[in-house]
């Protein structure tokens, strides 16, 4: 980013902190591994004023410590030489960092972050997929019904604008017996590429349920659906992924791997440089939105995708739509449908599987300021 566009006199003159909650449209059950993920969302938002103007974002891991460490300080002295926020700032708070110095530029961070040769105010339109389709069926003792359910959830994203899915599988791994969760992991996909049509784009991720075997007798078994990638197969491996990239080979299957969320190894990136793994996937909150401008800028040049991690909080899909514009091979923003109370985003909208990000200053996310401000004396804390 520019630096030239800060000026030396902006001083950081307070944060504050508060949570904010909120649900899903729909209850998500469980994954390959966890339980029931539920309805209830909450973000954790901070609002810092600098120069008499406010901006707001998500803040993870803030201690009041840092804050009051923060508070007096230049915004100059809250990035490095390279026009990048900090280490000790990023996570706790980027967010809030780059919303204000969008609002007060009048312009959308991804005008800011922008590496890409798109013309300054185009629209920006993103591929997206329809992350919500977990094992909401375990209740069910029917495939039929399973399949039944799961298309009908599919077909609610598909009203709503979504043309591409991500589809939990894994039920064998912990919550079904192993052939029978396989089974109906198998007829999901089917059902859900149904509603998805040939041109949607189906993504599973198995949250390391799988084994290599299994994850080659269920994509041998949806060779005939348009699967793009399959996602945490197993707990990342080099000899097994190579193998499952030569087995992929021989049979012209084309699926790309996909990891990296989570506790991913260290060895990930390189494997991927390697030819094992095409799509990386770290979270955009941790280790978030700068992390990603430098990685995302790393897997360009290697001709890696990327596509980063965003479930569970809302605030990170909207950041997703912004660091499309900076890196060159980015995939897809992962959309759930969650509404937080005191946080608009209704400037942001799905349509036909694209996700239309807003000619908006900063983030473009409307607070309630008032809504906030009592979150901050319930639930927060300011310096
Ligand atoms: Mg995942």
């Amino acid at each position: 980013m520019n630096l030239s566009i800060i000026q030396p006199e902006w001083k950081v003159e307070k944060i504050e902190v508060a949570t904010l909650t909120g649900e899903r449209a729909r209850s998500a059950g469980s994954n390959g591994r966890l339980g029931d993920h539920g309805k209830s969302c909450s973000v954790r938002i901070a609002r810092m004023t600098i120069d008499g103007q406010v901006g707001f974002g998500h803040s993870g891991a803030l201690t009041e410590e840092l804050a009051e460490a923060v508070v007096g300080k230049s915004l100059l002295e809250l990035f490095d030489e390279n026009g990048r926020v900090l280490e000790p700032y990023r996570i706790p708070l980027e967010y809030p960092i780059l919303d204000w110095l969008g609002r007060r530029q009048n312009t959308p961070v991804y005008e800011l972050v922008s590496t890409s040769s798109r013309v300054p105010g185009s629209p920006l339109v993103v591929p997206c997929y329809d992350t919500s389709l977990y094992f909401d069926d375990l209740h069910l003792q029917d495939e039929q019904d399973a399949v039944a359910l799961l298309k009908e959830e599919a077909q609610q994203g598909f009203d709503k604008g979504h043309r591409n899915f991500k589809i939990k599988v894994g039920r064998g791994g912990r919550h079904m017996p192993i052939a029978e969760g396989t089974k109906r992991d198998i007829a999901i996909i089917h059902g859900v590429a149904e509603v998805a049509g040939p041109e949607g784009r189906i993504m599973i991720d198995a949250n390391n349920a799988y084994n290599l075997n299994l994850t080659k007798e269920v994509l041998a078994a949806v060779s005939d659906v348009n699967l793009y990638w399959i996602e945490e197969a197993f707990h990342e491996d080099d000899a097994l992924y190579a193998d499952l990239k030569a087995w992929l080979r021989e049979r012209g299957q084309n699926v790309l791997i996909a990891d990296g969320e989570g506790l991913a190894s260290p060895h990930l990136v390189n494997w991927a440089k390697k030819g094992l793994v095409d799509v990386l996937q770290y979270d955009i909150i941790y280790p978030g939105f700068t992390h990603w401008l430098e990685l995302g800028a790393q897997l360009d040049q290697a001709g890696l995708r990327s596509a980063p991690h965003c479930y569970g909080n809302a605030y990170g899909i909207y950041a997703l739509g912004h660091i499309a514009t900076a890196i060159k091979n980015f995939e897809f923003v992962e959309y759930d449908d969650i509404a937080i109370e005191g946080m608009d985003a209704s400037a942001y909208q799905v349509e036909n599987g694209l996700f239309h990000v807003p000619n908006k200053a900063g983030f473009g996310l409307d607070f309630d300021e008032e809504l906030f401000a009592r979150r901050v004396l319930a639930s927060g804390w300011s310096r």
